[in-house]
């Protein structure tokens, strides 16, 4: 038997960060959820991943752009195997009315979060000599896309710590991995479907069929699951050799 790890995701009480931790836990790991959310909802969701899968689930209500409460959240937490840097938010204008307080809370919570967050865990994997770190980028970490600057900045910068990281460490039985997925339809998407109509101009089922749907060849959302498959097998031992990689989950976008 495996030793039963410990698996911290940010931003897991939402979307693609909720589908990881889920699958994280049924996968055998013990699960520390993070993120915002209305408090007896979450106990709900985490009582309700215990209860379907027989790990220890428990909640932190670190606020992922202040280093303070990361470092306290690191601490109490204690050993974290599977790193998953989720937590995230966006915000869609041009880059002459950018509001440059969206810029900061963009760079705090995509990039940041992730570097604080890593150089806590990493001591720990180090001396346990097994680790994963796991990303979420996103295609903006790759490629850019107008009205978006502090996110493809911060995912551009997410890829680079991503691939440093995965170098310092390589010897040390620890990966580090950014999955970079297309559109998923989670509420980070839904909730910018309006902004970019005002930005473009255009109806909001113009904006999903023309600006989103348009990038991606197989002309559907990616699904939660298919990106909480790939963060399992990435936190496996099967995939101890696959590190520094930025692994496009994207439906051919970034093919183009
Ligand atoms: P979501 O809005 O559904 O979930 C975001 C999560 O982050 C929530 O749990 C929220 O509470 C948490 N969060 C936000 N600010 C936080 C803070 N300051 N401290 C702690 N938690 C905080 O969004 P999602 O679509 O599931 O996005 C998750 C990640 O995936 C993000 O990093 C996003 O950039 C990335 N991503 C999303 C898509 C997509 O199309 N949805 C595509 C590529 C990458």
């Amino acid at each position: 038997m495996p030793p039963r790890r410990t698996a911290l995701v940010t931003g897991s009480t939402s979307g693609i960060g909720h589908g990881i931790a889920e699958a994280l836990a049924r996968a055998g790991c013990d699960i520390v959820l993070n993120g915002f959310g209305d408090a007896a909802a979450i106990e709900r969701e985490r009582a309700s991943i215990a209860q379907a899968t027989g790990v220890k689930v428990r909640y932190e209500n670190a606020d992922m752009s202040k280093p303070a409460d990361i470092e306290a959240m690191m601490k109490r937490v204690g050993e974290v195997d599977v790193l998953v840097n989720n937590a995230g938010i966006q915000h869609v204008a041009p880059i002459e009315s950018f509001p440059p307080e969206k810029w900061d809370a963009i760079l705090a919570i995509n990039l940041s979060a992730a570097f604080h967050a890593t150089r806590l865990a990493i001591p720990g994997m180090k001396a346990r000599k097994w680790g994963r770190i796991v990303n979420i980028a996103s295609a903006h970490g790759l490629i850019a896309s107008p009205f978006k600057s502090a996110y493809v900045a911060a995912k551009h910068g997410l890829v680079g710590l991503t691939r440093t990281v995965a170098l310092e460490v390589a010897e040390d039985g620890i990966t580090a991995n950014a999955i970079c997925p297309g559109y998923v339809l989670t509420p980070l998407v839904k909730a910018q479907i309006p902004d970019q109509a005002r930005t473009h101009g255009m109806s909001e089922d113009e904006v999903v069929q023309k600006v989103m749907l348009a990038e991606q060849p197989t002309r559907r959302f990616i699904e939660i699951g298919e990106i909480a498959a790939l963060a399992v097998y990435l936190a496996s031992d099967a995939a101890k050799s696959i590190t520094g990689a930025a692994l496009s989950i994207d439906g051919g976008w970034t093919a183009h």
